[in-house]
Order: structure tokens, then C-alpha cells, then sequence
């Protein structure tokens, strides 16, 4: 089933998942999976650990959604540490294993770099990927989008120009970076369709729990945080703890997208389904 299609024909809630370290977070991660299969997503995606470290288990898990849980499984890939080969390879097995739904990736510099250098024989962008995969086998392929621009590109514009160039070599939909502020995702939908982009773009959410959670994603991505949400975090009294106001604001700026008319909204879990619940019983679809 080609997950592009899906946006066609409804409103499609989704989710991302992460390979667990220990066979107990993969039992936990089954557990939580059954919960959040009964909202009907579309699709689970499947991350790839930094450096290609998680895929074999990113496989396994895959096949697992597709064949116990009978869900479709979106595997994350990307190029870091692999030359073409094995990249080839890799693709093979997916399919091999009746996986048809890819998020293509170049991936992050490896922990203490500063920039991205392609292994020998392998790729420098996601495009570049793109464009091998389609030699290799036929892939619905999704990619990363960044509404307030990717960390390491100048500016916003710059980076839809990169962008645009995934969408040339055959992306079917773009899944984005999370984002608090709802304006910066309509800005990059204004931009992109100027740029001629017509994919479906899915916002990427990730649930605000606490203003340290918030400052370190912030600090791994570049997000800014609405001073509106600092504030009303920093009067949650005690950190790190579950904090209300942050679970009522990720409904109220999923609501508001949903209103704008997305076409799906794609949740980081972080492997927990108790809050991503308890926001899609409150969202307005
Ligand atoms: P690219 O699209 O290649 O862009 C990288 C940078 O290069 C950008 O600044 C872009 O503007 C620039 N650029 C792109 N193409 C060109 C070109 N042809 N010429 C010049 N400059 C160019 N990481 C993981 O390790 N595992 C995961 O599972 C994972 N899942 C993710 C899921 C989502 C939805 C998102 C948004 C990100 C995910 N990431 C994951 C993080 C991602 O790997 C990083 O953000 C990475 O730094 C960029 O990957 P990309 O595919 O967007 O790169």
C-alpha cells in the first residue's frame, strides 16, 4: 500500500516509533503499539538509529507492525556509513520483505562533527538517494521537510530549494521537522507551493510534556519555542514531570492545523501512547 495515497483519500493520523536497546523495550513497545493501533493510523515509521547503528532491529520492527499488528510500517533510512552496495543490498531485503514505504534520509553528521561527509561510493543528500533508490526498486517515498529551515542551510529559502530538488527526483510526500508555532509551518506551505511543490506535507508533532524536554529537542533541531509556551511551562513547578499546560497546547495547535485543513498529522511517540491519547481523544477530526 503506497502511504502517499492514503492523503487522497482521508485524514491520516500517524506514528513514529524507535528500535528500543533491550528485548524489554521491545515487549513495551509491542504493548504500546497494540494501544495506539486502535486509533486506525495509517502508518507506523520505524526511525534509523545515527549511523545505520539500528538496522537490523529497524527491519525487524518493521516486519513485526506489518505481519503481527497488520499495520503498515514506514522504515526511516539513511545514507550515513553505507556506500552503494550496500545501500542496493539493504533496499533488496526491504523489499524482499514486502516493504514498500521508505523515509529517505541523508542523515546527521556523526556525534562531535560539524558536517556531513558521504562514506566512500555513497551518497552526500537525501536527493542523491532518491535518485539511486528509483534505479534500484520502485519505493512510495517519503522525506524530511523543515519548516523553520534544516539546521545547517543558511536560510529557509535555501533549504526549499533542497527541498524541491527531493520532490524532483520522485518524493511522493514529506513528513516535517516538529515545530510549536503553527505560523512557521504555514510560511513553508506558502513558500513550498510557490517553489511548485504539490506533495502532501504532514506536519511532524511532537507532544510538549515539560520545558526541559522542550529545551533539549530544541537544542538537538533548531526549533524556536513560543515564548507563550516557555512562560506557561515554566509555571508547571516541578520539571521533567508530566506537565499539563503542554499537553492542552499540543491539542489546541493540532486542532488549529487540523481547521487549516492538513491532511494528516504524524506524532513522535517516543514510544509512549498515554499522552499522544489522551491528545487525539481531544483533537476535532
Ligand atoms: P538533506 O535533504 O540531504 O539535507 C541536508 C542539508 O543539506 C540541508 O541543510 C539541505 O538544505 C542541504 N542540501 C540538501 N541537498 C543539497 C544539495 N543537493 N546541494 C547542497 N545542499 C543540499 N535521522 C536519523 O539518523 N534517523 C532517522 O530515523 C531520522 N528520521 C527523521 C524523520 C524526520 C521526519 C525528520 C524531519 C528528520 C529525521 N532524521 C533522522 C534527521 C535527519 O537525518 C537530519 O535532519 C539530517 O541532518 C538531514 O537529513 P535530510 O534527509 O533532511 O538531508
Amino acid at each position: 500500500m503506497k502511504i502517499s495515497k492514503l492523503y487522497d483519500e482521508k485524514f491520516t493520523l500517524s506514528f513514529e516509533i524507535f528500535p528500543p536497546k533491550t528485548e524489554q523495550g521491545m515487549l513495551n513497545l509491542f504493548k504500546e503499539l497494540e494501544i495506539l493501533s486502535r486509533h486506525n493510523p495509517g502508518y507506523i515509521s520505524v526511525t534509523y538509529g545515527a549511523g545505520g547503528s539500528t538496522q537490523e532491529k529497524t527491519l525487524d520492527i518493521a516486519v513485526k507492525i506489518k505481519n503481527d499488528l497488520q499495520m503498515t510500517p514506514l522504515v526511516h533510512f539513511t545514507c550515513v556509513g553505507s556506500d552503494k552496495n550496500e545501500i542496493k543490498e539493504y533496499l533488496h531485503i526491504i523489499k524482499e520483505n514486502n516493504i514498500s514505504n521508505i523515509l529517505a534520509l541523508r542523515g546527521d553528521p556523526p556525534f562531535g562533527e560539524k558536517s556531513f561527509k558521504p562514506g566512500e561510493n555513497g551518497f552526500s543528500y537525501a536527493n542523491e538517494l532518491i535518485n539511486y533508490i528509483n534505479t534500484i526498486e520502485k519505493f512510495n517515498i517519503a522525506v524530511a521537510g523543515y519548516p523553520e529551515g534544516h539546521i545547517e542551510s543558511k536560510n529557509l529559502d535555501e533549504d526549499i530549494d533542497n527541498l524541491k530538488r527531493k520532490v524532483d527526483e520522485g518524493a511522493d510526500f514529506i513528513i516535517t521537522q516538529l515545530f510549536y508555532d503553527n505560523n512557521d509551518f504555514y510560511n513553508f506551505i506558502d513558500k513550498i507551493e510557490q517553489k511548485g511543490i504539490s506533495i502532501p506535507v504532514i506536519p511532524g508533532i511532537m507532544p510538549v510534556t515539560s520545558l526541559n524536554q522542550v529545551n533539549k529537542i530544541t537544542e538537538m533541531c533548531g526549533a524556536k519555542i513560543p515564548n507563550k509556551l516557555i512562560t506557561s511551562l515554566e509555571q508547571c513547578k516541578i520539571d521533567d514531570t508530566l506537565c499539563e499546560y503542554g499537553i492542552d497546547y499540543t491539542i489546541a495547535q493540532c486542532n488549529e492545523l487540523i481547521s487549516w485543513g492538513v491532511k494528516g498529522i504524524h506524532f513522535y511517540t517516543l514510544n509512549k501512547s498515554s499522552i499522544v491519547e489522551k491528545i487525539i481523544k481531544n483533537l476535532n477530526i
